[in-house]
């Protein structure tokens, strides 16, 4: 069966989706902060006030035509609105590549008919860690709206669809579902909010916000305790390497004899959560075949055994 002519629509689609879901993405981020409708009104310009045509309102290619410029007071419209939107558009394809493509490993007709509920259980995740990021890089916070909505729906389609999440924490049950949610979402929260306490114990002020731990939590609900954990720990890793290449730069203008300015010495953590946890949703039906399978029956079998069950690798049923 000749497939990828299918495959080619759908990956069109999504991408299109996905310009049209960062748009409205854009819309979130400005408002959701300040408590104001994502809806009502439409968008205008903040400068002239005027209303923003439907015709220029079409993502990527209308900010094209415009040059970037409000067509009746010709303001510049940042980069950030299309380039938002082309992310968005990029990772929706991205989910499908991962989750169908890669991932499905079945041809297109014996498809379950639970793919195309994983792939939009993750296009709803990408959608949130990216309202997530961009929040959280301008303001330094991530609102509720954005982490207690995610946790809601990563337990309730969790537990409606059990086998929606990725392995190992796909389940068979409703309650079981649920239960995975709901270990996720504690063991992801709980996690970071541990190394919050011992951050602000440790350095007599706050390591991490608050919003971290929700963010983390939603991240939990959704994939699992074992994406939830290497979220924290990838994110931790990828937020280093961005603080080193800071200090590198820093050093570098020192030793060139130009002034430091606008330094900032601490980053939000968010952006780096999110960012890990986008990287091992889409890689992980690779890694978890390849890499995270062997790693974690370890762990499970490290586990047991401190608990007294050497030989089996878990409790006697
Ligand atoms: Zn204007």
């Amino acid at each position: 069966m000749v497939t990828w002519p299918i495959h080619l629509v759908l990956i069109v689609f999504l991408f299109a989706l996905g310009t049209v879901v960062g748009s409205f993405l854009n819309v979130c981020i400005y408002r959701i902060p300040w408590q104001k409708s994502v809806v009502w009104p439409g968008s205008r310009c903040p400068k002239c006030w005027n209303a923003i045509a439907p015709q220029d309102n079409i993502p990527i290619v209308s900010w094209l035509a415009l040059r970037g410029e409000c067509r009746s007071c010709g303001a510049p419209i940042a980069a950030r609105y299309p380039l938002v939107e082309a992310l968005v558009g990029l990772l929706f394809v991205g989910v499908y590549v991962s989750d169908v493509l890669y991932g499905a490993e079945i041809p297109w007709g014996a498809l379950p008919a639970r793919y195309p509920l994983e792939v939009a259980y993750h296009l709803t995740l990408v959608a949130l860690l990216v309202a997530a990021t961009f929040i959280d890089y301008d303001l330094w916070i991530i609102p509720d709206e954005i982490t207690v909505t995610g946790m809601i729906v990563g337990l309730g389609v969790g537990a409606a669809f059990p086998e929606v999440r990725p392995d190992p924490s796909t389940a068979q049950t409703h309650a079981a579902g649920f239960w995975v949610g709901l270990t996720g979402l504690l063991v992801g929260g709980g996690m970071t909010w541990a190394v919050r306490l011992l951050g602000s114990l440790a350095f007599r002020k706050e390591a991490m916000g608050f919003g971290d731990v929700t963010l983390m939590a939603m991240i939990g609900a959704f994939l699992g305790w074992q994406v939830a954990v290497m979220t924290f720990f990838l994110g931790a890793f990828v937020g280093l390497g961005h603080a080193l290449w800071k200090l590198v730069k820093m050093i570098g203008k020192r030793l060139a004899g130009r002034k430091i300015v606008g330094v900032d010495h601490e980053l939000p953590y968010g952006p780096y959560l999110s960012m890990a946890a986008a990287m091992l949703m889409l890689s992980w039906p690779w890694l978890w075949k390849h890499w995270a399978h062997g790693y974690f029956d370890q762990l499970r079998m490290v586990f047991w055994f401190l608990l007294g069950f050497p030989e089996v690798g878990g409790p006697p049923r």
